[in-house]
């Protein structure tokens, strides 16, 4: 019998992640549901498990070497390895360049950039030791460029560059790294932006609807699944990657 595969999700007890966890759950994964909100991990490991899936709930703060060590070795201990690690945990702060504080950008590289990758380094051992293995981490459409958004778009470029340079350094151990670059999706982290920005974005997106967190998880299944393709990174923009809409069609 072959041996269900084990994936370790971060930020997935909201948004993005909750939905990739449960669309992987639901896909014959084993979950590590991880999150810095604990309870909202629990909350996601609930709707995992009444859904018939397996899943356990992990503490995780992806700035923090003790936890990273400690939620990796807990996923492999309690889910009998390691075959995917979604990079999905992020915060998005962001100010001009004028109101730039070394503080925030230096918060939004730690948890955005720094995080993902240290993290990669821990669970490396384990995800060499399952053969074939995957990364996916959660860039952002925003590292082609984002007004007023010097220090998400730059953790966000660099999460895109690090992980093209990684697809090469691991293909040869058969673990795929590619990033999957979400647009303006309806989660926590939007749910905030003022009415007027809002509605500027919507209009720029050509399908003409913010997206959902499940098309996103549909991206992650995909690159968890396919062991030919890396070092790439997939929109999931409704469009709004091609440029902005000049004319509608007559
Ligand atoms: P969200 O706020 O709904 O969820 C983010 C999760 O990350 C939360 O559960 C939060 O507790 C967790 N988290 C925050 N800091 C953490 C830390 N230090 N360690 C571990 N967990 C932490 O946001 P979302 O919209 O689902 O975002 C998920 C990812 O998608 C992020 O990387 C974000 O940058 C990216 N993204 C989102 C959008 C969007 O429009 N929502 C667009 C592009 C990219």
């Amino acid at each position: 019998m072959t041996r269900q595969r084990v994936a370790l999700v971060t930020g997935a007890g909201n948004g993005i992640g909750r939905a990739s966890a449960l669309a992987l759950a639901d896909r014959s994964h084993r979950v590590a549901v991880t999150d810095i909100d604990e309870a909202a991990a629990q909350r996601t490991v609930h709707a995992i498990t009444e859904a018939g899936g397996s899943a356990v709930a992990i503490a995780l703060d992806v700035t923090d070497d003790t936890s990273r060590r400690a939620a990796v070795s807990r996923c492999v201990s309690e889910l009998g390895g390691l075959d995917l690690l979604v990079n999905c945990a992020g915060v998005l702060r962001d100010a001009r360049i004028e109101k730039l504080e070394d503080s925030l950008f230096e918060s939004m590289l730690e948890v955005n950039l720094i995080g993902p990758l240290a993290l990669i380094h821990t669970a490396l051992p384990h995800l060499r030791a399952a053969g074939t293995a995957s990364v996916v981490n959660v860039a952002s459409r925003a590292w082609l460029g984002t007004f007023g958004s010097t220090a998400y778009s730059g953790a966000k470029g660099g999460l895109v560059g690090a992980s093209r340079s990684l697809a090469l350094e691991l293909a040869p151990d058969g673990i795929t790294v590619n990033c999957v670059a979400p647009g303006f999706i309806e989660t926590d982290m939007t749910s905030t932006l003022p009415p007027r920005i809002r509605e500027r974005i919507l209009a720029a997106i050509p399908i003409g609807r913010p997206g959902h967190p499940a098309d996103v998880a549909e991206a992650v299944v995909f690159f968890a699944s396919n062991g030919y393709c890396t070092g790439q990174t997939l929109l999931i923009c409704g469009g709004r990657g091609i440029g902005r809409p000049i004319a509608e069609a007559s």
